[in-house]
């Protein structure tokens, strides 16, 4: 399967469906990109090269898919949390091995252990909570256990430098940035109801619940539309 990319205010996405996806995606960078990231990246050259870079971009949240839809793309949206899950599920119907690393402590300990009761063979063979100061002691420890996918949990931009980081050292390995999904598996926090989801508009759900999160998204989504309205008119 080769990829087919569109361009997003100068970065790459997939344009795979779920199923393709799922079926493309063995090893190196996966990134679920939102509209914060990609804002990010507008200041960060760095950052911004982390995602030309990464083996898979796909597009988590109506965001991306609203701005992509402006340009004329179709591209139907992919959760993070839902296509991480479904690799962890492939990867153990297939007998491989798996790590994650993200959350407060009590929170990693909480998902690793209902996803051990979930999720049928899963073989976790390493996992670390995501606050730590020097990262080379992780490092270490994955490079040590070759896990075959490693699922971090630790917000953007950090897991996508962490991620970018850490397949330059296990070239064979799978590693997706999975943001908040820890805190959900562990059952922290509760996902959007479906309807929520459904519409394309769990970012409300989330927002009107963690009135903190407001800040986040305004005036960066509303931004982010006027930027890429613009870029339809008149280019980047
Ligand atoms: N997190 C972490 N280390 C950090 C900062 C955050 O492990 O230094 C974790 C945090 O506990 C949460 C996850 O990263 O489980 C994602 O956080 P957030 O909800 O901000 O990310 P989003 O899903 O919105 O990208």
């Amino acid at each position: 399967m080769e990829r087919e990319l569109v361009k997003l205010q100068n970065l790459p996405i997939d344009t795979f469906t779920f199923d393709e996806a799922l079926e493309y995606t063995k090893k190196g960078q996966v990134i679920t990109i939102n509209p914060e990231m990609i804002f990010y990246a507008s200041k960060h050259p760095e950052f911004a090269n982390i995602i030309k870079e990464a083996e898979l971009v796909i597009p988590d949240g109506i965001g991306v898919q609203i701005g992509l839809k402006i340009l004329g793309h179709n591209v139907r949206r992919i959760a993070g949390i839902e296509f991480g899950r479904k690799i962890l599920e492939k990867y153990s119907a297939e007998n491989k091995t798996c790590a994650l690393i993200g959350a407060k402590p009590e929170v990693i300990e909480k998902a690793v252990e209902n996803l051990q009761k979930e999720v049928k063979n899963i073989n976790i063979v390493y996992s670390h909570d995501g606050y730590f100061k020097d990262d080379s002691e992780i490092l270490n420890n994955l490079t040590a256990r070759c896990p075959d996918v490693v699922l971090t949990a630790l917000g953007a931009p950090k897991q996508e430098e962490f991620n970018y980081k850490a397949k330059k050292l296990l070239p064979n390995t799978l590693f997706i940035g999975v943001g908040g999904s820890f805190d959900v598996w562990a059952g922290v926090v509760k996902r959007a109801p479906k309807i929520y989801q459904k519409l394309g508009i769990e970012w409300l759900y989330r927002t009107v619940k963690e009135p903190k999160r407001f800040r986040r998204i305004f005036p960066t989504l509303p931004l982010f539309v006027i930027k890429v309205l613009k870029e339809r008119i008149i280019g980047v």
